[in-house]
């Protein structure tokens, strides 16, 4: 059985709203189910899963993933990230290991992004909230700041032309044709 936190009516509501604008012409596959994964055939297909949460939060930030990476990443599972340089011991297992901060500072353009993917939306960011996602990321240990910091960050990126709802529509309708 798979504990899932249910998908709300308002939250499927918007989702018709955001099929109708940005979705139409798409090649891209919604599942709600899912996070983000590609197909055998190479479609992509984006949902609004993070763990056991299903919501549009999760679909927006996905969908600002699919804006903030470079082109040659957009048909690649997980959009290609790795979990850091590999390190091999003798008679350990292989394990992945981050060097830098740089997960965590895409992760800050991705919500600046999805702030005004949102807002366009109706639904306001809580910059708060995704400050404590951080400690989720693999090299969390490694960001050279606290929550406070964070929060501001991706507000105050979030009020830069280059992450607003404009810029985001340019790269996505760009994105889409190159899917
Ligand atoms: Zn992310």
């Amino acid at each position: 059985m798979i504990l899932s936190e249910k998908f709300t009516t308002a939250d499927r509501k918007l989702l018709g709203v955001v099929r109708a604008e940005l979705f139409q012409d798409s090649p891209i596959l919604i599942e709600v189910e899912t996070n983000q994964t590609i197909r055998d055939d190479g479609t992509l297909v984006l949902g609004c899963r993070a763990g056991p949460s299903l919501d549009m939060f999760n679909l927006f930030h996905e969908m600002s993933h699919l804006v903030e990476i470079d082109d040659a990443r957009i048909q690649q599972y997980g959009w290609g990230f790795k979990m850091g340089r590999e390190v091999n011991i003798p008679g350990y297992p292989t394990f992945y290991e981050p060097s830098t901060w740089q997960p965590s500072q895409r992760e800050i353009r991705v919500m600046a992004y999805q702030a005004n993917l949102m807002k366009h939306f109706g639904r306001e960011m809580d910059f708060a909230y995704c400050s404590t996602l951080f400690k989720y990321m693999v090299d969390h240990y490694l960001i050279p700041h606290g929550e406070r910091w964070l929060a501001r960050e991706i507000e105050r990126r979030s009020e830069l032309p280059k992450y607003s709802f404009e810029a985001f529509q340019k790269e996505w309708l760009r994105k889409n044709e190159l899917l």
